[in-house]
């Protein structure tokens, strides 16, 4: 076997969050490293914008991609389970096709990558003799508080929302029991357990990878490597590897470029919502009227509005049209007021390219980890606006800590942000002088994320030490 050339075993999970960042750890992997890259991917049985993903790695091809048999889980989850839940039970359907695919490959790989969800993969790894990995395609703090879940829930009782204390991560900031994610907002539904699994399965494998830079967060990635604080539960090594971001290709929509191209520099307020977010019908009433009320110039892609649910459309990214155009839920007159100023997008933008373009200067966004790590390599300021998941944690890093997002205020009696909110918060980041130190710190952490990919750099040699790390436990398992 060639040990100066790994051939990297990458298993990615359902959903445009989880598909890109390991597509994107591929390619870097191959054109950086010099490893041989096999991508196995459990796609999303009905999502076109995750069989684009696959097909754009066909030109030019660096890597085999292999897409294993949607998993039918209809019989398994009822309607109303949580996407942990359903993307848990996806990829323990998908065990026996992941082993065989896997095991038949060859030439075989050498070491094994997880994403979030594969964790319950990791024992292939062992029957087949290689190193297993687990790459945390977010950030420091979240991987904190997950590895942290299963102490905490031995430690604490009752619900953790319930809290007036915060959780203490010992040596990262802590979490406020309202910003707790998803998962652990009811510790008697599945998804929960499913958590609390995954947790203490990630320290089990012989390495983490995270996207995040070691300048980005110092203080959570010193406490993850101090034996006397996280480093106690993780003894593996952490590799900070980020920002892997969706690459940018030239775009097939000539309107939406064009309309951008006649914009003045950083005069368009880009809204999206990730791959799954949707609004109320109220919330997308009341941000129709604070984008007309800012006349701010913005781009807007809009999905229907959700009942209950404000990941609504996960499983389905970039689906067409259906009858229900979104479009109608919008508030009478909107589309012609505005027809000079913004452009509404039904359910999917080209969201990479969008943000790359010199026209865009503010981003509102659910603060999807991916999302987030696009506008900062792009320099582009936030309005944080989390919807699900662990994106009321990344609001807060992105506002608090990092500096780079401004959160509105939800009105109380209504769960909503009001239409006056969203106006002072668009006019905030694109006009007003906060909006110019967020838009002049966020400029700093785009170097930053610059000089940690080049070579040399942080994020490069953490891969590199990864394949050192690898080469060793080859030869000396
Ligand atoms: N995305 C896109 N167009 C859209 C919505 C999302 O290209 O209209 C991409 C976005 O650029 C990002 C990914 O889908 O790379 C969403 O990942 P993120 O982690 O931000 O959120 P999630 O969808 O996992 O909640």
């Amino acid at each position: 076997m060639d040990i100066s050339k790994p051939h990297a075993a990458l298993l990615s999970s359902p959903g445009m969050g989880h598909l890109i960042p390991v597509v994107e750890l591929g390619k870097r992997l191959v054109t950086h490293h010099n490893f041989t890259v096999t991508i196995f991917a459990v796609t999303s049985p009905m999502s076109p914008a995750e069989s684009d993903v696959i097909q754009s790695c066909m030109s030019p091809k660096l890597f085999d991609i292999v897409q294993l048999p949607p998993v039918d889980i209809s019989g398994l989850v009822d309607a109303n389970s949580q996407i942990v839940t359903r993307l848990s039970v996806m990829m323990r359907e998908a065990l026996p096709a992941i082993r065989s695919a896997i095991s038949a490959w060859n030439p075989q790989p050498t070491m094994l990558i997880v994403d979030l969800f594969g964790t319950e993969s990791l024992p292939i790894a062992d029957e087949l003799d290689m190193p297993k990995y687990v790459y945390v395609a977010s950030n420091a703090w979240f991987l904190a508080l997950t590895i942290r879940v299963p102490f905490l829930d031995k430690e604490l009782e009752g619900e953790y929302v319930d809290r007036v204390e915060p959780l203490r991560l010992p040596g990262c900031k802590s979490v406020w029991p309202e910003d707790v994610v998803d998962m652990m907002l009811d510790r008697t539904n599945q998804q929960y357990f499913e958590y609390v699994r995954i947790g203490s399965e990630i320290p089990m494998s012989d390495g983490i990878l995270l996207n995040t830079w070691a300048d980005l967060q110092p203080t959570s990635l010193a406490a993850l490597r101090d034996e006397d604080l996280l480093g106690r539960v993780i003894k593996s090594p952490v590799y900070p590897v980020g920002p892997l971001t969706r690459a940018v290709s030239a775009s097939n929509d000539p309107l939406m470029f064009d309309w951008l191209a006649m914009q003045p520099s950083e005069s368009v307020i880009y809204v999206s919502f990730g791959s799954g977010g949707t609004l109320s019908h109220e919330q997308m009433t009341e941000m129709a009227w604070g984008l007309e009320l800012s006349q701010q110039k913005f781009i807007w892609v809009v999905r229907q509005p959700s009942i209950g649910a404000a990941d609504a459309a996960f499983f389905t990214a970039g689906n067409a049209l259906g009858d229900d155009d979104p479009l109608k839920y919008l508030p009478d007159g909107f589309l012609t007021r505005t027809k000079n100023v913004g452009l509404v997008v039904p359910l999917w933008a080209p969201q990479a390219e969008v943000l790359c373009h010199p026209s865009v200067g503010g981003f509102v966004s659910h603060c999807g980890w991916n999302s987030a790590l696009e506008s900062i390599t792009n320099g582009v300021p936030m309005i944080a606006w989390p919807l699900y998941a662990e994106q009321r944690m990344n609001a807060t890093l992105l506002t608090e800590e990092l500096g780079v997002a401004v959160r509105p205020k939800v009105l109380p009696s209504k769960k909503v942000v009001g239409r006056q909110e969203i106006e002072k918060m668009v006019r905030t980041i694109m006009q007003d002088k906060e909006g110019h130190a967020i838009r002049a710190r966020v400029k700093e952490l785009k170097h930053s994320a610059e000089k940690a990919l080049s070579m040399g750099g942080s994020s490069f040699n953490a891969l590199s030490e990864l394949k050192n790390h690898c080469s060793m436990k080859v030869r000396a398992p």
